[in-house]
């Protein structure tokens, strides 16, 4: 008989009180519903790693759906269920998500004359799950809670420090578990256990890769991409063979590295700074890790990952927009270049292609104007509108834009402060364009 450690004192000490409430209401329904109810995957796996994660998920043995209507009637809230899957999500009325699947009792016919065995129902749920580390449960009825449920060995790999699949079939069933491995493994600073990493080479020598879809792996390396440290995962990718796997031209070169590694920090410095305006940081590390590849090549890496036709365009003009950027900025001499400059330039490219063009310059000055474009040149307006230049007695045109550029322009330098100074800068810039509206080409 398997013994079963009891953690209730990490739950209590690792979790924020709320969610260790809402773990025992979930225990006490199941206990009145004759179900048992686990809390099951990362959620278990970071309480024994002590990080911090509130993504609950729970197993019932029993009927899921059910269960989570019964448990939003109880806290307040409501359920979105797929009945196909017999899942539901909990979404309950103070914001917080807890995933519900149904874990049902399976009988295995063994060959010849064994008899039928009945397996427990939570022990096939956590058998079809990737790794060991992934695949513990926690007892949430009253009397058992915190009992922590461990079929396979995996506080064992998280005492060591391991990763390891369930069965030898592991990756054949789903390669994209060797990208979830690379992940995890960086992440908790763990290692691929032997065994599992002799089929990731097995499952490569295969190219299992080949036959996965596009969209399953963009799906996975937008994970890695928002992990806190995504080159450390492109890395070992790359050592592993699994970029080249993925398209021959995913590989990482000086360059690649360098910018990937500028864009990691600019993204982090972003983040920390703008948190109300996020970046698609995935377009910038797909930008960095294609890097010097000719546009139909990059069509093709786009056209392996399944992106979309739009997403395809967006991309190919965002790195014209860049390019195009790079050359108009080679020019720049720091306290001669002025500022309204880079302001013409960066406006119309969006977000991402800045940060790009940040982590991609080699030079200090040119980082720190662009930062400086980010902070405050971004915001600047100006206080004349194209009503006071009707009231100037000019007529609408191509002239209107030309004026207000101009001002704006000042405005970014410094050069021109108050409302009245915009409008005495206004009047100066009709006298000069005068000839150009009164005699237009
Ligand atoms: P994260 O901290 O990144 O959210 P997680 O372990 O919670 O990690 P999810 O992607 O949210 O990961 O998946 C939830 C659970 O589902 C995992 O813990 C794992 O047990 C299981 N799982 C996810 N993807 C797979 C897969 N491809 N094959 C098998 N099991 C998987």
């Amino acid at each position: 008989q398997r013994r079963e450690r009891n953690i209730s004192s990490h739950v209590r000490n690792r979790l924020p009180e709320d969610a260790v409430g809402l773990l025992r209401e979930a225990g006490n329904l199941a206990q009145e519903l004759g179900w048992d109810a686990y809390a099951v995957g990362g959620f278990v796996r970071d309480i024994l790693l002590g990080r911090p994660n509130l993504d609950i998920d729970l197993v019932v043995e029993g009927d899921g759906i059910a269960f989570a209507s019964a448990l939003v009637e109880r806290l307040g809230g409501r359920i979105k269920a797929h009945k196909k899957f017999k899942t539901a999500v909990c979404i309950l009325d103070d914001g917080r998500r807890v995933d519900v699947a149904t874990a049902r009792l399976e009988y295995y016919q063994y060959p010849a004359a064994l008899p039928t065995v009945e397996l427990s129902s939570i022990k096939m749920d956590l058998y079809r799950r990737d790794f060991t580390m992934n695949a513990l449960a926690l007892r949430l009825n009253p009397g058992k809670f915190g009992q922590l449920v461990d079929f396979f060995g995996a506080e064992r790999d998280i005492k060591n420090k391991q990763i390891r699949v369930l069965h030898s079939l592991s990756f054949v069933e789903d390669p994209t578990r060797i990208l979830r491995a690379v992940r995890f493994e960086q992440r908790f600073g763990f290692r691929i256990g032997g065994q599992t990493m002799r089929l990731v080479k097995n499952a490569l020598q295969l190219n299992l890769f080949e036959k996965l879809s596009g969209s399953r792996i963009t799906h996975e390396l937008r994970l890695v991409m928002d992990e806190e440290n995504p080159l450390n995962v492109v890395e070992r990718m790359n050592d592993l063979g699994l970029l080249k796997a993925i398209h021959p031209l995913l590989k990482l070169t000086h360059e690649r590295v360098r910018v990937l590694q500028e864009l990691e920090k600019v993204f982090n410095w972003y983040k920390l700074l703008y948190l109300d305006d996020q970046a698609d940081c995935w377009k910038l590390y797909f930008l960095g890790l294609t890097m010097g590849t000719k546009r139909e090549e990059l069509s093709k890496v786009a056209d392996r990952l399944n992106f979309s036709r739009r997403e395809e365009r967006e991309l190919l003009a965002l790195r014209d927009q860049i390019g195009d950027a790079l050359m108009r900025l080679m020019g720049w001499q720091e306290g001669k270049t002025p500022l309204s400059r880079l302001y013409s330039i960066l406006t119309p490219i969006p977000l991402e292609g800045v940060l790009f063009l940040m982590a991609r310059s080699r030079k200090e000055s040119i980082r720190r104007n662009i930062s400086q474009y980010l902070a405050r040149l971004r915001y600047v307006s100006i206080d004349v509108s194209g009503d006071d230049l009707i009231e100037m007695g000019i007529p609408e045109g191509p002239v209107f834009t030309l004026i207000l550029d101009k001002i704006l322009a000042a405005r970014v330098d410094g050069n021109v402060g108050s409302r009245e100074e915009q409008l005495a800068m206004a009047l100066r810039l009709k006298k000069q364009f005068k000839s150009e509206w009164m005699n237009p080409v």
